[in-house]
């Protein structure tokens, strides 16, 4: 009977799997550069691009996910093997795409091979998973020395389909953390939103690749690693999160208008408890729920063993209790 009762929810469960719906699209997350060619980096070495979004991708992804949304961090090149980054990128459950690009190495898409660019093989994923957006995060340096002049930063989006997306995480970013109270000084210079469609054979040739698929996407591009006020805030664990979570905050208000989830579906009446039949059974077998009839199932109750369908009709018609042998009632009369 265990048996039958596995095969009977196995079959059960199959038929609702079917009937489960298509996958849901992922937002995209991808860390700019790789483990071996990190960027741009700080003059004092402290962050660089890869290294800072390895660690802190994750709280985006989190942010995205908690609204409702799939989301998927990718990773252009190979897995980290040093500590910290390991470890980061083992929680972060980062897809290695296994494509180093290195010494800004081109290739041309799978989908598109008309554009060629650096990071393409993180558009094609992108592509293949029919992502509803894709976000790729770096930062940005003007000249490798310290600079204590704010400069405006900036969100590049792809010219046809990106530009609502840079303004949602562009307004985010102005709202929650550029020169607010405890957030990044910016010199009021604001963030720039820049659709771009440059030449097919250029480097950035991947945010073409996702304009011809209707994909919006962007480049983050807001924070400069050369900029002092700057590095000084996000090499603060806490700022760093702060920032990320602003990022995923523009992503999810751009998703709630253009991607709304269905309303949530009102619960149902919680389902009458089984009423359970209690006989001495032999010790490998167990009591079988009333409502386990074998016709529910197309089960002809003549396959059911004798013990099971006195069982079955002793459910139908007596109280629980009441099969009880004597010697096992509570011993209230003693
Ligand atoms: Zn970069």
């Amino acid at each position: 009977m265990r048996r039958l009762f596995h095969f009977l929810c196995a079959a059960f469960i199959g038929i609702t799997s079917a009937h489960a719906g298509a996958v849901p699209r992922p937002v995209v997350i991808d860390i700019g550069h790789q483990y071996t060619a990190s960027g741009a980096e700080s003059p004092d070495g402290k962050i660089n691009e890869y290294a800072f979004w390895a660690q802190y991708a994750i709280e985006v992804r989190k942010e995205v996910e908690a609204a409702g949304y799939p989301c998927i961090i990718t990773n252009r090149s190979e897995a980290p093997t040093k500590e910290p980054l390991a470890t980061y990128n083992k929680e972060s459950g980062v897809v290695h795409l296994n494509k180093p690009d290195k010494n800004a190495k081109r290739y041309p898409s799978t989908h598109h091979p008309e554009h060629i660019g650096a990071g393409m093989i993180s558009a094609d994923y992108a592509i293949e998973k029919r992502a509803l957006c894709a976000v790729f995060l770096h930062l940005n340096s003007v000249g490798s020395k310290w600079s204590t002049t704010p400069p405006t930063g900036l969100i590049i989006c792809n010219k046809n389909n990106g530009n609502a997306l840079g303004e949602a995480v562009c307004e985010a970013m102005l709202t929650d953390l550029l020169d607010q109270p405890g957030g990044m000084p910016n010199g009021k210079k604001g963030i720039k939103v820049m659709p771009r469609h440059i030449g097919s054979q250029s480097g950035a040739g991947w945010m073409n690749t996702l304009d011809a698929e209707n994909i919006p996407a962007i480049i983050f591009e807001a924070v400069y690693v050369n900029n002092r006020g700057h590095v000084d805030f996000i090499s603060n664990d806490a700022n760093a999160r702060k920032l990320a979570r602003t990022i995923a905050k523009g992503i999810v208000n751009w998703l709630k208008t253009n991607h709304p989830l269905p309303p949530a579906e009102p619960e149902a009446p919680a389902a009458p408890l089984p009423i359970y039949t209690m006989e001495v059974f032999p010790a490998d077998t167990v009591p079988v729920p009333r409502s386990f009839l074998p016709d529910m199932y197309g089960v002809s109750a003549s396959d059911l063993p004798d013990m099971y369908k006195q069982v079955i009709l002793k459910g139908a018609e007596t109280p629980a209790e009441s099969v009880l042998p004597e010697e096992e009632q509570p011993d209230a009369a003693k």
